[in-house]
């Protein structure tokens, strides 16, 4: 059974204006659909590993054989990572978060709106390709990145939710405007999605021993 692109949870067209369809077109169709098939190509000859759930393939990248380890960390953390993307967003979404997740947000940075300003500047920080993340670290939210399609997941962490940092995701519309694209992105996010989502990065870092590495040092 082989790993399968899933299809966007809306039109190509239902983040616009924020987000054209052809960007959209060109992300799914073709830079998504490129880490599922190198990812499909990458265990063609260990069955093994086939019957595992990517998230668990980038959980444990390190777990594989040498011969994989590189293409799995990439293509199937670029699999999840613009899965977990496409389902962050929606039509008509953005504004003001409300629930658990608005609660942590003012007990970690005092108010969204420096929460939002602590992200984009994070985001914009990173060089080169790679995302910025909201995870929760011993219970406090935090913002870290990653470069290329590295997850947070490798170090123990659930991500919430995070911005593809790669020019293929803006370069389109945005051009170098990285700071328009941030803020297009804030107007199309599905807090009700990341309300979910950090539910279960809750569980998953209760589980975890305390840690005093931050993610940020991973990979940087
Ligand atoms: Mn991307």
């Amino acid at each position: 059974m082989a790993y399968e692109l899933p299809d966007l949870p809306y039109a190509y067209t239902a983040l616009e204006p924020y987000i054209d369809a052809e960007t959209m077109h060109l992300h799914h169709d073709k830079h998504h659909k490129a880490y599922v098939d190198k990812l499909n190509e990458a265990v063609k000859d260990y069955p093994k590993y086939q019957k595992y759930d990517p998230e668990v393939l980038v959980t444990h990248w390190k777990k594989l054989p040498r011969a994989i380890q590189e293409v799995v960390r990439n293509n199937a953390g670029g699999d999840v990572n613009h899965t977990m993307f496409w389902t962050i967003m929606k039509k008509n979404g953005g504004g003001k978060p409300s629930g658990e997740i608005a609660k942590q947000i003012n007990k970690d940075f005092k108010t969204f709106d420096k929460f939002k300003k602590a992200f984009n500047e994070a985001g914009t920080k990173r060089f080169g390709s790679g995302w910025v993340w909201l995870i929760v670290q011993n219970g406090k939210l935090v913002i870290t990145t990653t470069p290329n399609q590295d997850s947070p997941l490798t170090n123990g962490s659930y991500p919430i939710f995070g911005f593809d940092l790669w020019e293929h995701s803006f370069y389109l519309k945005y051009h170098n405007k990285k700071d328009e694209y941030f803020d297009a992105l804030w107007n199309v996010l599905n807090w009700d999605e990341i309300e979910q989502r950090f539910t279960r990065a809750k569980a998953i870092d209760q589980r975890k021993p305390v840690k005093t590495e931050t993610q940020k040092q991973y990979g940087a």
